[in-house]
């Protein structure tokens, strides 16, 4: 086993980790859905000169070596680029990660009354442990689109607010294993007062006349993408402070820190992206999930903008690419060792974690990476002194995962798989060291740098 990164780094490395770490706490405590993460990467990205893809479209303005453009989709998909001094046909380094993580989104008639409660139901998205969302504060981020088009954000149970909450039943009560909690036993409790005015449903009136003060009519939900959340703040983890605790941290940790390594870099030899994609974590569908077209289309529109655009040059652009598809993977967990071949499976503060596969079982399903595309990341990595582990994710027989990886394979491009390890994937509380993350925005930064000889 290679040595724990804390051993290794010097103070004044330790320090860049912490100031890094802390920015990461503030993105990820601020950034619990897909439109937020993509309302941080906008501003971010414009502090940092990129320019808008559509406003360049419009002006009908040329782009060269070294200008940097992003484009959003329907504000929960994001492109930045930065384009190379060779030709975009030579290729694209690409660093890919999603911004959906798992949770509980509110139905189209999510207020309902029972027992004298005014209820919110629910209809959870991605895989999640149904029993983990219980008995814990929550908070409701989301937007409502009012029939004008006018839209009401909406932020509830962070800082000073009230919170919302599912309850449990008590232990005394419980005959049955409480994992065995349904999909439709999660329903938020909104309420318990009642309008006394109202003739029927008070409760739900109650609920409603608050909703009304702010514009938000009861049909309003039908145009509306409400998440229910962890509430409160990513905090530091461990008596040592050598861990983060947050939510989402699959797959924002990914998307932060590529971000941060595509704002770093300067006129490359060759172009760089990165990808903010929507839906992977329900097999990546739908006009923002990573199956659109939306990806293609923008790099056309850019090689368009950059005067080399033909479907030809598109097409070698594409094929000749290289990508991180950057996403979490499990590490190995001391409560729980048996799923996992400790030998080689990803473990904490060993760096930035490759998997050469995914896939279930047999690979099934997997994009399996080049051993020569891995020879030129290790030379890439090792000339910058990234520290990394390659590793798979569990026992053979025991499951498997899969990410954005075999979709961008299917261009014919070089794809390996390429994140942050991560306890407690997919609950409500997700844990990731620091020096991993900080070693993974290095490897970012590094590879944007690497040439490409497809
Ligand atoms: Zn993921």
């Amino acid at each position: 086993m290679k040595t724990n990164l804390w051993e290794k780094y010097s103070d004044e490395k330790e320090k860049a980790v912490k100031e890094f770490c802390d920015d990461y706490k503030k993105f990820l405590s601020e950034c619990k859905t897909e439109r937020e993460c993509i309302r941080y990467a906008v501003s971010e990205a414009e502090k940092n000169g990129f320019k808008s893809l559509k406003d360049l479209i419009e002006k009908n303005k040329k782009l060269k070596a070294g200008d940097k453009v992003y484009a959003v989709n329907m504000d929960k998909a994001m492109i930045l680029f930065v384009v190379g001094k060779q030709p975009i046909e030579k290729g694209i380094n690409i660093v890919g990660s999603h911004i959906d993580s798992p949770r509980l989104d509110l139905k189209a008639k999510p207020l309902y009354e029972s027992q004298g409660f005014c209820m919110l139901d629910t209809h959870y998205y991605g895989g999640i442990k149904k029993y983990q969302w219980t008995a814990q504060p929550l908070a409701m981020h989301g937007v409502v689109v009012r029939k004008d088009g006018t839209k009401e954000d909406i932020v509830f149970g962070e800082g000073n607010d009230a919170v919302l909450a599912i309850t449990d039943l008590l232990p005394h009560l419980e005959r049955d294993d409480r994992k065995d909690i349904k999909g439709e036993d999660l329903n938020v409790l909104a309420g318990n007062i009642a309008d006394q005015e109202a003739k029927k449903s008070q409760f739900k009136n109650y609920i409603l006349n608050i909703l009304k003060k702010k514009g938000i009519a009861e049909e309003d939900f039908y145009s509306a993408e409400i998440e229910i959340v962890p509430a409160g703040p990513a905090r530091d983890c461990g008596i040592d402070e050598s861990m983060i605790i947050g939510y989402g941290h699959d797959d924002r940790v990914c998307a932060y820190t590529g971000l941060q390594a595509i704002f770093e870099t300067e006129k490359p030899e060759f172009s760089v992206m990165k990808l903010l994609v929507d839906k992977e974590e329900i097999g990546s569908v739908g006009a923002t999930g990573m199956h659109s077209k939306y990806f293609e289309n923008a790099i056309a529109e850019i090689m368009n903008l950059a005067g080399q655009y033909n479907e030809l040059a598109l097409r070698r652009a594409l094929n000749k690419s290289n990508m991180l598809s950057s996403d979490v993977t499990a590490a190995v967990d001391p409560n729980y060792v048996s799923p996992f071949n400790v030998e080689t499976d990803a473990h904490f503060a060993k760096g930035i974690n490759f998997n050469k596969f995914t896939g279930a079982r047999g690979k099934s399903g997997a994009n399996d990476a080049n051993p020569e595309f891995i020879a030129q990341l290790r030379d890439c990595f090792d000339k910058e002194e990234v520290v990394y582990q390659f590793t798979e994710m569990g026992k053979v027989d025991q499951g498997g995962g899969g990410t954005i990886a075999y979709i961008m394979a299917k261009h014919g491009m070089n794809v390996i798989d390429a994140g942050v390890p991560v306890l407690n994937m997919h609950a409500p509380w997700e844990i990731v060291s620091k020096v991993d993350v900080y070693e993974t925005y290095r490897a970012y930064k590094a590879f944007y740098k690497m040439p490409i000889n497809n």
